[in-house]
C-alpha cells in the first residue's frame, strides 16, 4: 500500500491514522513542533520559546491537548497591569489601558468599535467576499488608523495593537487582512485579552508537548531531518527530500507556511496564481525574550507582570508573567516586535538582555529588575523553516487577488498550516483546524466521508469556557471625535440661529 504522505501536519496525520490510513510525516528540522518550541534546562525547567498561549474559543487545540494528557494553567493576571507611556507608568485592570482625557477616550472607543463593526462585514472563510473587500484591501492598516483616529495617543496605541497581534507594522499590512485576522479571533477584546482571551492560559510543561506526544503515537511514521525540496505529481505523487530519499504517495498535505513553498520544485509547475501568492505573503518578525529573577518582585508591588509599553526606545512592546504556576522560576516574558526585531537583531544576546532589564526597571519603578538570574531568547527571523513568526501577513492588495486559493488543492496536494484556517488562523488552534480539515478533504476525495463532513463545528471546551464579550450602552453610542465636533458645530449653529431668530422677532436687531 502506498503511503499517504504529509510533510508535517501532525494533527492531520493523527486524524488519518485514526481513520485507518497509512501516513508518513516528513519534517525538515531535527525536532517536531515548528513554530512551537519547548526548550528544557535546569535553570528554567521548561520554556516555550515559540507559540505558548491558549484561551477560550480555541476549542480544537484544547480538545487535542486534553486527549494527549496535557493540562493548562492560567497566566497570572491577579494583580494590576501597567501601561507605560510618555515615561510614566499607569497601573490598571481590564483588557485595555483606561484613558482619562475625554477626547482621547472617544477616539479609543471609536477605534475598537469601528474595527469590530468592519470585521462583522468580513466572512471568516472568504474575506475577499466582504462587501468593501477591494476598497479595504487597497488600504494599509496605517491608512485606516489615520482615517479612524484623531489623537496621537490613539494612533500610537493602534500601532502597538497591530505590532503585538501580527508582528508587523501597520503600513505593511492590508486593512482588509488585519480586520479579518482580528475578527476570526473573536474581535479586538478577545484577541488582546489575557483573562477570557487569547492569552488566558499556557500548557503545563510547554506547548511543544502537543507535537511531541503526537509524534510518540505516530512512531516511526515521523521522519525528522527530511527537508522536502521536490514534489512531482506527473503520475503518482513523488516527494524528494534533501537527504536523497524519495517517497511515493497518493496524496500530500503541505502544512508549511505558504511562503516556504517557494523552496520546493513542482512538476507540473504550480498554477500561476498559487505560484505568485507564495512570493507575496511574508511572515512577521519577533524575538521572544524571557528574563528570570530570584523572586516575582512585581507581585509584591500589586503588579501582575503584564506591561503594555509605548516607548520607541524600549525593545519590548508587551510582557506577561511567565512564572510557573507553582510559583517557581519567576520570570517575565516579553516580545520584541516588528520594526524593533529588525533593528535590534544585530545586538548581542547580553546587550538585548541589558536593554530589556533597563526598561523593566523604569516601568516597574525598581532596580530589582536590573538583576536577572537568567535569560532566554529566540529570534524567529533567523529560522529557515519558519521564515519568521508568528504567522504570514498579507500586504495591501494581495488578499482580494490571491487569497481565495490559499487552501485550494493543487492536483493531489492539499494545504494545511495555520495560515489556511478560518478560526484563530496564525495560532496553534488554526494549525489544528487546518490539519484536521485537510485530512478530511483527503478522506472525502477517497469517498470515505461526504463533503458536508469536511468542515466540522467544534463543541466548546468544558474546562476553558468562553464568557461573552459585552459592550456598554455608552461604548456603543458615544460619538467619535469627528462626530462630537459635528454635534458641537450643529448645536452651536442651532443655538446661534435660534438666538438670532428670537432677537429678530423681539425687534432687538438694529436692521429690523
Ligand atoms: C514567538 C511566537 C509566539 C507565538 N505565540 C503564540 C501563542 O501564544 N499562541 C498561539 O496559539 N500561537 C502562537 N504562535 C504561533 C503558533 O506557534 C503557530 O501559529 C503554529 O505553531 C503554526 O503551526 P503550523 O503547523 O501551521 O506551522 P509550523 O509550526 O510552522 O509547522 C510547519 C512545519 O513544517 C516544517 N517544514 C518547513 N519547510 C519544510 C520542508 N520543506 N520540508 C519538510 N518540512 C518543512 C517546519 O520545520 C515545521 O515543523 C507564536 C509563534 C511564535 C514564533
Amino acid at each position: 500500500l502506498k503511503p499517504f504522505l504529509l510533510f508535517l501536519g501532525l494533527s492531520a496525520a493523527k486524524l488519518l491514522v485514526e481513520s485507518g490510513q497509512n501516513v508518513v510525516v516528513l519534517e525538515a528540522r531535527n525536532r517536531v513542533g515548528g513554530r512551537t518550541f519547548t526548550s528544557r534546562n535546569a535553570k528554567v525547567k521548561w520554556v516555550d520559546l515559540g507559540g505558548a498561549y491558549v484561551g477560550p474559543t480555541q476549542n480544537r487545540v484544547l480538545r487535542l491537548s486534553k486527549e494527549l494528557g496535557i493540562s493548562t494553567y492560567k497566566v497570572n493576571e491577579v494583580e494590576r497591569l501597567v501601561h507605560y507611556v510618555k515615561g510614566k507608568s499607569y497601573p490598571f485592570r481590564g483588557a485595555f489601558p483606561p484613558v482619562w482625557n475625554p477626547l482621547t477616550y472617544l477616539d479609543y472607543n471609536n477605534l475598537w468599535r469601528t474595527m469590530d463593526e468592519m470585521g462583522k462585514e468580513i466572512p471568516r472563510e472568504a474575506p475577499w467576499k466582504a462587501p468593501h473587500a477591494e476598497e479595504w484591501d487597497r488600504m494599509s492598516m496605517k491608512e485606516l488608523i489615520d482615517n479612524i483616529c484623531w489623537t496621537k495617543a490613539c494612533k500610537r496605541f493602534a500601532t502597538l495593537f497591530v505590532n503585538v497581534n501580527v508582528t508587523a507594522e501597520p503600513h505593511e499590512v492590508s486593512a482588509l487582512w488585519f480586520l479579518w485576522y482580528v475578527k476570526q479571533c473573536g474581535g479586538t477584546v478577545r484577541i488582546f485579552s489575557t483573562t477570557n482571551g487569547g492569552q488566558e492560559r499556557k500548557f503545563l510543561g510547554g506547548s511543544g508537548q502537543i507535537s511531541e506526544k503526537i509524534m510518540e503515537r505516530l512512531g516511526d511514521r515521523v521522519k525528522l531531518e527530511r527537508p522536502v525540496f521536490r514534489i512531482d505529481q506527473s503520475e503518482s505523487v513523488k516527494v524528494e527530500t534533501l537527504n536523497h530519499e524519495t517517497y511515493e504517495a497518493k496524496y500530500v498535505i503541505s502544512a508549511i507556511p505558504p511562503s516556504l513553498g517557494i523552496k520546493i520544485h513542482y512538476n507540473p509547475p504550480l498554477p500561476p496564481i498559487r505560484n505568485q501568492l507564495i512570493h507575496r505573503i511574508p511572515l512577521g518578525s519577533v524575538i521572544k525574550c524571557m528574563v528570570y529573577y530570584k523572586e516575582a518582585f512585581w507581585r509584591k508591588m500589586d503588579l501582575c507582570g503584564t506591561m503594555v509599553i509605548e516607548e520607541e526606545n524600549s525593545p519590548i512592546g508587551l510582557t506577561l508573567d511567565d512564572t510557573k504556576p507553582d510559583g517557581t522560576v519567576p520570570a517575565i516574558m516579553g516580545f520584541i516586535l516588528a520594526r524593533k526585531a529588525r533593528k535590534l537583531a544585530h545586538l548581542s544576546k547580553d546587550e538585548r538582555k541589558q536593554r530589556i532589564c533597563e526598561i523593566y526597571a523604569k516601568v516597574l519603578g525598581t532596580d530589582e529588575a536590573l538583576h536577572p538570574v537568567h535569560y532566554e531568547e529566540k529570534n524567529w527571523c533567523e529560522e529557515e523553516y519558519s521564515g519568521g513568526c508568528y504567522t504570514v501577513y498579507f500586504p495591501p492588495g494581495i488578499m482580494t487577488q490571491f487569497g481565495k486559493i490559499i487552501r485550494q488543492p493543487v492536483g493531489r496536494i492539499f494545504f494545511a498550516g495555520t495560515e489556511t484556517a478560518t478560526e484563530w488562523s496564525g495560532y496553534m488552534e488554526g494549525a489544528v483546524q487546518a490539519g484536521e480539515r485537510a485530512a478530511r478533504e483527503i478522506l472525502c476525495e477517497m469517498g470515505k466521508i461526504s463533503e458536508a463532513d469536511i468542515w466540522k463545528l467544534e463543541p466548546e471546551s468544558m474546562d476553558v469556557p468562553a464568557f461573552p464579550i459585552t459592550t456598554t450602552f455608552w461604548e456603543r453610542n458615544l460619538p467619535s471625535v469627528p462626530g462630537l465636533l459635528k454635534l458641537t458645530f450643529v448645536s452651536t449653529l442651532f443655538s446661534v440661529t435660534a438666538a438670532g431668530l428670537f432677537a429678530y422677532k423681539k425687534g432687538l436687531l438694529p436692521w429690523k
